[in-house]
């Protein structure tokens, strides 16, 4: 679940950001649009718990994330988020299963192999674990770290524009992927994008389904001083 009132984030000498309530539950699907510069990964870094919003309540897997800094942030990230960023940050030097057991060493947990094979498998990409990240398609090493982000079950799972760069046929390809992982597993998910077929390739709101949420942040709205 993400609830969030009055939010509002402040960079050092720049604008104020003021963000729209959301009420989302366990479970359900946020598609966050809104064109470049509109504060979606913004909204998701303090989500994640990355930075602190200057006003406003946040709570995120039942955490009031504003309560949370330094190292308690970081031990309640590794648990409660799942991340896929912009760029992927595999890191290069390590394999696919290295890189898997990072997000366990960072939750404290013991290198648990057996997890690794299973998540990766969900995902199709089991046969990849012995390769380096540089061996990898791009759709591969965006499976990999979709893997990787829902390796410790996490209750929220954030992607930033996910599609990007995609053609047609992967775009619709990683949503449908994002969609089916969450649901597997439970997990709120988080979809932020500019991309507008994104649209379509998330269920709308209208057709009975419950759990599908669109919130679409603009330039102006955000942009108040
Ligand atoms: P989006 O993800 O929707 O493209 P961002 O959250 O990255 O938007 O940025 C929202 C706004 O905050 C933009 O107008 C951007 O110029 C501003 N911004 C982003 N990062 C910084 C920063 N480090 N310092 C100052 N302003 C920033
Ligand atoms: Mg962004």
């Amino acid at each position: 679940m993400i609830h969030s009132q009055g939010l509002r984030y402040r960079y050092p000498g720049g604008s104020e950001l003021h963000f729209p309530d959301v009420q989302v539950p366990q479970g359900a699907v946020l598609l966050l649009s809104g064109p470049s510069g509109s504060g979606k990964s913004t909204w998701l870094a303090m989500v994640a718990a990355l930075v602190a919003p200057a006003a406003g309540t946040l709570h995120v897997a039942g955490q009031d994330v504003t309560a949370l800094r330094g190292a308690a942030a970081d031990a309640w990230r590794a648990g409660a988020i799942g991340f896929l960023p912009q760029k992927l940050h595999l890191s290069e030097a390590l394999t696919v299963q290295q890189n898997l057991a990072m997000a366990q060493w960072a939750a404290g947990q013991a290198e648990d192999t057996a997890r690794i094979h299973s998540a990766l498998a969900a995902l199709g990409v089991a046969e990849l674990v012995k390769r380096l990240p540089s061996q990898l398609s791009g759709g591969q090493a965006q499976r990999v770290a979709l893997a990787r982000a829902v390796l410790l079950k996490p209750q929220v799972l954030l992607a930033d524009e996910p599609t990007a760069s995609l053609d047609d046929e992967s775009a619709a390809q990683a949503v449908s992927l994002l969609l089916s992982t969450a649901a597997q597993q439970g997990a709120t998910l988080v979809i932020a994008t500019h991309d507008a077929r994104v649209a379509a390739l998330v269920p709308p709101t209208s057709d009975g389904q419950i759990g599908f949420q669109r919130l679409s942040l603009s330039r102006e709205q955000l942009s108040k001083a």
